[in-house]
Formats: C-alpha cells, structure tokens, sequence
C-alpha cells in the first residue's frame, strides 16, 4: 500500500532492528512515514507504544528517523551548560566505564576520560522525563538514571504508578526471577 512506509523504510527499519510485527503495530497506530517518527520524539515515547521493543533499537530507530533531536550533544557543549550547578562530591569518585580509570577531581559528568579519551561515563536516558544525559541522575527532573537494558521495566513500574524515586530502588533490589515476572508483565502490556 502507497501510504505505508517504502520498501527503503521498510528495510532500514528491520535493519534497525524492529521485527515485521512491530513494524506492523506501528502501521497500525498510525506510523505510516520516517517523518511520523517526529510525533513520537523519543525514545520513551517509542517504548511506551512498543513496551517490547529494545531501549537500544528504540534509540537506533529515531536517531535514523530525527537525525537532529536524537543527536547526543557533545560532551562539551553539555559540560558547558552543566557546569555551573554540579559540585562533585570527592567522596564520590568516577571511573571511565571502557577502561576504569579514575577520573580526576575537577571531573564534571559528560567529560571524556583523561585516559582513553572516551566517554567516561555513558549517556542515559531518563525513565520519567525523557530527558538524556550523562551521569547519575537526571539533569531535567532529578531521576536516579536505570540501567538501559531495564529501561522497559522502569516505564512499566511507572505505568504501574510506583514514585519516582521508587523505581530505581524496585530494580536494583528485585531478584532474577522478580524480574523474569516484570518482563512477563511487559509482554503482556502489548496484548
Ligand atoms: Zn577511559
Ligand atoms: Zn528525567
């Protein structure tokens, strides 16, 4: 059909990742275009309609889809805008996350490694806003940042109601098989 994504769209969107049926389930909603990707805007968006989708091949999906608002700033120009209001706790000492060097005490979040050159620590995405950056918490609303790999289930904990400051605690105390369960409540949130 004309009005559904191209066989070009079609194809890079698998190659992204995204299954035949989740390309579908976009279909269905509406998602028709590369361009319809502007409505949705993020990633959180993108995983609240596709709760099973990958956090990652969520993020792959719309840096093709919004090549400008998905570009991560660079590490500079995030440094410039965040370091006026962050004091860095000595206490609090960070290591670079590709080589493990400790960072030096001036370390601000978003700043490369002094040993590797890299990102020291990596971009996250907030749970709660949207919002991504480096660090620990949330720059937009003060969220503990999850791991990505469980971002699924913090937007599942959020759908649920549990506070804010609830859900990172929820995940990192929830066992294995607690977690097997929330993944099992995730799927079936698609049905
Ligand atoms: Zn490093
Ligand atoms: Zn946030």
């Amino acid at each position: 059909m004309a009005t559904e994504f191209s066989l070009l769209e079609r194809t890079i969107l698998k190659a992204k990742g995204l299954t035949e049926e989740q390309v579908a389930a976009l279909i269905e909603m509406g998602v028709l275009a590369r361009t319809d990707f502007e409505q949705i805007g993020t990633v959180m968006t993108l995983l609240e309609l596709l709760p099973d989708l990958d956090p990652a091949v969520a993020a792959r999906v719309l840096e093709w889809a919004l090549p400008t608002a998905a570009t991560v700033p660079n590490p500079t120009e995030i440094a410039a805008v965040l370091v006026p209001n962050i004091s860095v706790d000595a206490s609090d000492a960070v290591y670079c996350t590709h080589c493990n060097h400790k960072q030096p005490k001036d370390y601000t979040p978003g700043d490369l490694c002094v040993n590797c050159g890299r990102q020291a620590e990596p971009i996250e995405q907030c749970f709660w806003c949207g919002a991504s950056g480096p660090g620990k918490r949330c720059r937009n609303c003060g969220a503990r940042f999850v791991r990505t790999a469980e971002l699924s289930l913090a937007l599942l904990l959020r759908r649920e109601g549990l506070p804010k400051d609830e859900i990172p605690r929820r995940l990192e105390e929830a066992t294995d098989e607690e977690k097997d369960e929330m993944w099992g409540r995730v799927r079936r949130a698609r049905l």
